[in-house]
This record gives C-alpha cells, sequence and structure tokens, in this order.
C-alpha cells in the first residue's frame, strides 16, 4: 500500500503528459490530476486523466493493488480491447 501526497487538479495542461493509468496522452488545455507516492523507499509522481483517476479508486477502493500501465482502458479498469463497461472511450 502506498502513501500519497501533493495531489492536485490541473484545469488545463501546459504540456503535453502521458497518463499513468491509460498510457494514452494528455493533451495540451486538456484537465489532469497528479500526486506524488511513497511506497517503502520507492518515490514516483503519477499523472492521470480526471476520469482514469477515478477508475484508479475505484480500483484500489475494490481491493486491487498493482495495475499494468497501458492495459488498461481509459476511464475503468477494463484491459484495453475487453472492455465490458460503459465507461469506455473509442480510439
Ligand atoms: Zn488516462
Ligand atoms: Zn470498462
Amino acid at each position: 500500500m502506498s502513501d500519497m501526497f501533493h495531489a492536485c487538479s490541473v484545469a488545463r495542461s501546459r504540456k503535453q503528459r502521458r497518463c499513468d493509468w491509460c498510457d494514452e496522452l494528455i493533451q495540451i488545455g486538456e484537465p489532469y490530476e497528479a500526486y506524488s507516492w511513497r511506497d517503502g523507499g520507492d518515490f514516483g509522481r503519477t499523472t492521470v486523466h480526471p476520469e482514469c483517476r477515478a477508475a484508479s479508486h475505484d480500483f484500489v477502493a475494490s481491493g486491487g493493488d498493482e495495475w499494468l500501465i497501458g492495459v488498461i482502458t481509459r476511464g475503468c479498469c477494463c484491459e484495453r480491447g475487453d472492455c465490458r463497461c460503459n465507461k469506455a472511450v473509442e480510439g
């Protein structure tokens, strides 16, 4: 279990970033959420789409622990190409 701190929401990204949940780009002008985390001796900073932040929150709340970046559908917890809910974004 990791600790989170310095969480923030940004309404308009000033540069292009990559989402650490779905591995899609966060374009300039799009909103994103970011937080720093600490897990034992590891530190990192995670940047995600707002809908991916919500999805990761649901994932952790339902007992999930680790995920593989880039195999998850944007905005939900399903594997890419195998989404079984209605939240998927095409592309
Ligand atoms: Zn995302
Ligand atoms: Zn899904």
